[in-house]
């Protein structure tokens, strides 16, 4: 099975994503949990070209291909082979933030998206959580938190809004497979959030 956690910078998706990923192996499950971009060593180096350096560094267009060939890595040499044995696979991060950032916040290339997504990945999550939460109070946790060191973290108010609209826009796109998560509460609150929907989807 393949979960994947979505959401603006701030909403704690890392932080869920690990401790759902910690409870199924308590659980005994054989869970694998990785991120995008990277989650493979060459995704990892694609990771760093995306992640370092100024602002404008790379045109949107640039942007989809670099961030599609880190997932194509990551799925060929991480994903893939866990699902095929069975295992649990949670991604901090998949297509949707593609599809959200570089299709509708950052530039209006969701048809480019979704025409490469279908060439080069394919493979779509069975559930995807969607992590929101008000823009403000996320940006300044991502700050509180930042490393400082990400060149996304200059796009300020009005780009987190937009992405925010857009992940809100994709849960009503998905709903087969996306659960819009209330991301304001506490990390306890969210994680019990979380455990009700995967136990709603279990029944
Ligand atoms: O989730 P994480 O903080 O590791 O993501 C790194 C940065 O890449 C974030 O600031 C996120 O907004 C950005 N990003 C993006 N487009 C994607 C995926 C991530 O702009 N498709």
């Amino acid at each position: 099975r393949f979960i994947t956690f979505e959401g603006i910078d701030g909403s704690g998706k890392s932080t869920q994503a690990r401790l759902l990923a910690e409870r199924m192996e308590d659980a005994g499950q054989d869970v694998v949990l990785t991120r995008e971009p990277g989650g493979s060593p060459g995704a990892e180096e694609i990771r760093s070209l995306l992640v370092e350096g100024d602002p404008g560094r790379w045109s949107p267009e640039t942007e989809i291909l670099l961030f599609t060939a880190a997932r194509r890595d990551h799925v060929e040499r991480t994903i893939r082979p866990a699902l095929d044995r069975g295992a649990t696979v949670i991604c901090d991060r998949f297509a949707d933030s593609t599809r959200v950032y570089q299709g509708a916040a950052r530039a209006e290339l969701r048809g480019t998206v979704d025409t490469l997504h279908a060439l080069m990945i394919g493979l779509e999550p069975d559930l995807t959580f969607v992590l929101d939460m008000d823009d403000r109070r996320a940006l300044e946790r991502g700050l509180a938190r930042g490393s400082g060191e990400d060149r996304f973290e200059e796009l300020g108010q009005d780009f987190q809004a937009r992405a925010r609209a857009g992940f809100r826009a994709l849960s009503a796109d998905f709903t087969d497979r996306c659960v819009p998560i209330d991301a304001s509460g506490t990390i306890a609150e969210i994680a019990a959030a979380i455990d009700a929907a995967l136990a709603d989807r279990a029944a």
